[in-house]
């Protein structure tokens, strides 16, 4: 019994397929062959829109894991207790295969089809995204070493969640983790200190102890990790698996665990080696080359999530907005929150067309498409920096969308905030990825003329904007550093115009390119000019089947 009835409140938006419901990702699976991994995306899109699989996601963030360094006797075991709801929702990405899938089956679109699935199943919680990133990511690096990859890959491979923290070769699968980041640096990882000596003679493959530390090591109860250590050779890529062959717990003490703003299910701990028994994965100096290739596939999972962040803004917005009223009509039919609404709907259809494009230059690459593989270095960074940056101001905006309960906890949007500028800062940060367009312009020029070979499409403004870009870079070359974020910034809206005229839905091409090349816009969200087809691009992306 109460003294008011409650009205004009929307309903949940809960039991829906946020896959089936989002037409431009749809689309682009399609459209960059992924077409038969369609049923198994809706799959996890289900999940991920349902009621349980968001209350899951609302449970794990809750409930943050807790690091366990000792047994009741005083034993060390360092180990993270998490909630049940961390451990479903990592059981279906596995099971899914969400971790591995491109390796294990591959086939063209193989990548793209894990992309979208990944995008889908973030919705439900970013958190598991690390792990499930980080064990994807790990194949191709650990490759280096033929031997290791051979026993590693099949407990990679599984699609069963095992979490009991045992020797791997008794488990029924295995995840992965890296660990590059010291105290005294980050990104430049060649300050690392930890040093890693060989057990007898060394050689790639060969056995190492690691002695040292890492100051941010996510996910520190998965089975093995790349780290880098300095050996003789230089810096080197180290495979440290938490238990050693002879069934002993190797070597390492978790420290603490990270006090996070957002991504807080996920566990990032500091971890100390202590003469901890770790593998040679290359030769000894090669370490960032190696591990780059493992660092080059997170880094496509940072913005595949920034995108996602979006879409699932985009959504709840909408949602909202179609179910409130005030001032006599609901907020979807307001021209200046229309204007909102197809605005953040726009950049988060550029982020999303933008990262499937991307993931087919992975598919493409490996297929041996030398073009692909060029687009794929540089874009790599550009969309990286662009489309995580944005994800804050587009989160923000988002969330006022909902008025004063958008800030409200029970309705999701704070969370999505709080996560939002991670993707940005981890796996390179802003400003590294910059400097990694130029140095990728150095040294692979052909990847900027593959850059403007598929930012081009015949429209007069990406044209103009274009042939402003090809000024601009490199332009005066004293100044190009400092310049850096302008032009990489100048390089994403031009590839994301050129997909969306190509490919793209017209009314959003035509506002993205008026606003985002012709400077038909403000500095806010929601400063599209009056022309703009709202309705349309609104429609177009309201989370409805
Ligand atoms: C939640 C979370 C989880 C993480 N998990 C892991 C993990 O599992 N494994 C791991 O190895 N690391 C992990 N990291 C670490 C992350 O990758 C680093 O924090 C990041 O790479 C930046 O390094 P740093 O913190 O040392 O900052 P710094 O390197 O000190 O950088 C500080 C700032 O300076 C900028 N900067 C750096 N160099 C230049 C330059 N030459 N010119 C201009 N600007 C520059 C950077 O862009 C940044 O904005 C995690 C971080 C977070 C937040």
């Amino acid at each position: 019994m109460g003294n008011h009835a409650v009205v004009n409140q929307p309903p949940p938006l809960l039991e829906y397929n946020v896959f089936a419901a989002d037409r431009p990702l749809r689309e682009a699976v399609r459209r960059e062959g992924a077409e038969w991994a369609e049923d198994r995306i809706a799959a996890v899109g289900a999940f991920a829109g349902s009621g349980h699989g968001q209350e899951l996601g609302r449970l794990a963030n809750e409930n943050p894991p807790k690091l366990k360094t000792h047994d009741r006797y005083g034993n060390r075991v360092d180990e993270v207790e998490f909630h049940p709801a961390w451990h479903e929702l990592m059981a279906v990405a596995v099971a899914n295969e969400l971790h591995c899938s491109p390796w294990k089956d591959p086939r063209p679109g193989a990548h793209v089809a894990r992309a979208a699935a990944f995008m889908c199943m973030s919705q439900a919680e970013a958190g598991i995204g690390c792990p499930i990133s980080m064990t994807y990511s790990v194949v191709p690096a650990l490759r280096t070493q033929p031997e290791l990859a051979a026993e590693w890959e099949p407990r990679f491979f599984s699609s069963v969640y095992d979490v009991r923290n045992q020797p791997a070769p008794g488990k029924d699968g295995a995840l992965a983790g890296m660990g590059m980041t010291e105290k005294q640096g980050g990104s430049d990882v060649r300050a690392n200190s930890t040093v890693a000596r060989p057990v007898n003679g060394g050689g790639p493959g060969a056995e190492y102890e690691l002695t040292g530390h890492k100051w941010f090591m996510s996910a520190p109860q998965c089975d093995a990790f790349l780290v880098l250590a300095q050996a003789d050779g230089g810096l080197s890529c180290f495979l440290f698996p938490r238990w050693t062959p002879d069934g002993e717990r190797n070597r390492f003490r978790l420290q603490r665990l990270k006090d996070k703003l957002g991504n807080r299910s996920n566990a990032s701990s500091e971890i100390e080696f202590d003469a901890a028994s770790a593998w040679l994965v290359g030769e000894e100096g090669a370490g960032v080359r190696t591990i780059i290739e493992m660092v080059n596939h997170t880094r496509l999972d940072c913005t595949l999530g920034g995108a996602t962040g979006m879409r699932a803004g985009v959504a709840q917005a909408i949602h909202h907005a179609s179910h409130r009223s005030a001032f006599g009509t609901t907020l979807v039919e307001q021209p200046l929150m229309r204007n909102v609404l197809a605005d953040l709907a726009i950049e988060s259809e550029a982020a999303t067309i933008s990262a499937l494009r991307l993931a087919r230059a992975y598919d493409e690459s490996l297929a041996g498409d030398e073009e692909a593989t060029h687009l794929k270095r540089v874009a790599n960074a550009v969309l990286k920096y662009w489309i995580t940056k944005r994800a804050p101001m587009h989160a923000g905006e988002s969330l006022e969308c909902l008025g004063g309960v958008g800030y409200v906890e029970e309705t999701g949007m704070p969370r999505l905030f709080r996560e939002s500028p991670l993707n940005s800062i981890w796996e390179g940060s802003g400003n590294v990825q910059c400097l990694d367009v130029l140095r990728a312009m150095v040294k692979d020029p052909a990847s900027l003329e593959a850059y403007y070979a598929e930012g081009a499409a015949a429209e007069p403004r990406l044209e103009a904007f274009v042939a402003a870009l090809r000024e601009e870079l490199p332009g005066e070359v004293e100044t190009i550093e400092v310049r850096a974020r302008r032009v990489v910034e100048h390089m994403a809206l031009a590839l994301q115009a050129s997909l969306l005229v190509r490919y793209g839905d017209e009314a959003v091409a035509d506002a993205f390119c008026a606003s985002r090349l012709s400077g038909e816009w403000g500095q806010a969200f929601g400063t599209l000019p009056a022309g703009v087809d709202f309705g349309r691009i609104i429609e177009r992306h309201a989370p409805v089947a």
